[in-house]
């Protein structure tokens, strides 16, 4: 058989497999660690817990205990408990400019409403509000699990995990069966054939005793509350309640070259950066930065989205402490010297729905990391669009690294769109591109990446924090 030509001169993808054959095996076991934490941390809080622990082993120290600051430091920031900053100290001063990788830690899903809890239908239900933009027909029938922290009455609080273990109870939320659904739903578009108002949690179904009450059933869920994890109804309103997927991350095909997971968004990209730091080798000339916030799905906003001043304030307490006579005007300079990825997931050619990408811009999975010089919608919309300047810097971190990556863009120009966090930190003068791994059935219960395109990031991640 003819092998097939290369057109002189023209572009063409890489295939990740094809192309590192000699690292499958770590691709598989960098997976592996990956599947620990998107199994284990399904909301902001467990990923900054887990990476604040894990950097703690690798000798990152809380930046309230350093009282100056070397080349070759290791410290990490907290926002609350819902962004986390890690950076290592360069050689040259944080004056001039650091390298950065920001990506976020929220993920779509269902959020408890404040008053949650109600008896309809011979069931207690839970009311939820969903988070981020999600297809809600998919969100139902399916086993969830319940994770938050409840802050009671007396001021302590009480972290809630329930439907991770084996023998807990798991939630769920059903749907119409199909023998009546014809008119009900049949008649609907798609997307409205389930209703926000709707997504009510089951959560119980026995009766309390007392035949006194008027509420039974919602009697008893609230004495399981009160028992098991001492909340009582008024509780529900300070507290952060999260409906995510129960079910932990496996391996997709027969050939394991995918992970079927939930919150790969952005999580996927927020693992990678945070590996790449934790293992930078050596000290770097600059000092770099990986910050994993919150928010995101939801625009930004809130004193742990990328908006939020922390962001500025941590970069400014670490200059300051490496330099306390360093000027305002400095603080506002180095962001201006200053190169960050926006690690944020792209859409991958899903070969059900060709008709909605560009078969020749839109990224491929196992071709790479993905390096977005735009996102945005209907004509660039909300777009940070990076320079050609930065592109070609990145680009040539990317190839002379060997770490293969791919353009990308979200689908069709007339289709849609998103963004990411790319726009906030141009806002700042910073150079920024967005660069992550590609994701199927992205913002669904279970979304699909390949494992080489993850490596890929890795690495990436890696070089551009190097050599930026
Ligand atoms: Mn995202
Ligand atoms: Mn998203």
């Amino acid at each position: 058989m003819a092998e097939k030509k290369t057109l002189p001169f023209a572009y063409e993808r890489k295939n990740v497999w094809d192309n590192k054959k000699d690292e499958i095996q770590a691709i598989y076991s960098f997976a592996d660690d990956y599947k620990h934490f998107i199994s284990t941390c399904k909301t902001e809080r467990e990923c900054v817990r887990f990476v604040e622990e894990e950097a703690k082993k690798h000798n990152f120290h809380a930046f309230e205990e350093k009282k100056s600051l070397k080349a070759g430091d290791k410290v990490f920031l907290r926002n609350g408990y819902r962004n986390i900053l890690l950076a290592i100290i360069g050689k040259r001063p944080i004056s001039e400019g650091v390298n950065m990788v920001v990506a976020h830690i929220d993920a779509p899903r269902l959020d408890l409403k404040t008053v949650p809890l109600i008896e309809d239908g011979d069931m207690a239900l839970l009311k939820t509000h969903y988070y981020g933009g999600i297809k809600k027909y998919q969100w139902v029938n399916i086993p969830l699990a319940l994770h938050g922290t409840v802050i009671r009455r007396d001021g302590s609080s009480v972290d809630l995990c329930i439907g991770e273990k084996k023998d807990d109870p798991v939630f769920t939320i059903n749907d119409l069966l199909p023998h009546l659904a014809g008119k009900s739903q049949g008649e609907k578009k798609l997307l409205d054939g389930v209703e926000g108002e709707n997504l009510r949690l089951v959560v119980g179904n026995r009766p309390i005793e007392d035949k006194d009450l008027s509420e039974r059933i919602k009697a008893l869920a609230l004495k399981h509350l009160h028992d098991e994890y001492g909340i009582e109804e008024e509780d529900f309103i300070s507290a952060e309640i999260e409906i995510v997927p129960a079910f932990e991350a496996r391996d997709i095909g027969f050939d394991r070259s995918m992970v079927g997971a939930y919150g790969h968004d952005d999580r996927v990209c927020s693992y990678a950066a945070y590996r790449a730091i934790r293992d930078f080798a050596g000290t770097p000339e600059k000092t770099l930065i990986v910050f994993l916030v919150d928010k995101e799905e939801i625009g930004s906003y809130g004193v742990t989205g990328i908006r939020s001043r922390f962001f500025q304030n941590a970069l400014g307490k670490l200059l300051r402490l490496q330099d306390p006579s360093a000027p305002e005007a400095a603080f506002r300079e180095m962001f201006e010297k200053s190169f960050a990825l926006s690690a944020d997931v792209g859409a991958v050619i899903n070969p059900m729905f060709k008709e909605v990408f560009d078969p020749v811009v839109s990224p491929r999975m196992g071709y790479g990391v993905i390096l977005e010089k735009y996102t945005g919608s209907r004509g660039k919309a909300g777009a940070s669009d990076a320079s050609a300047e930065l592109m070609g810097k990145v680009r040539k971190i990317f190839n002379d690294n060997g770490i293969i990556w791919q353009p990308g863009s979200l689908g069709k120009v007339d289709e849609g769109g998103g963004g990411t966090v790319a726009y906030y930190l141009a806002d700042l003068g910073i150079q920024v591109v967005d660069c992550g791994v590609g994701v199927d059935g992205m913002h669904s219960p279970f979304e699909v990446i390949s494992k080489a395109d993850l490596h890929q990031a890795y690495e990436g991640y890696k070089a551009f924090l190097k050599d930026a």
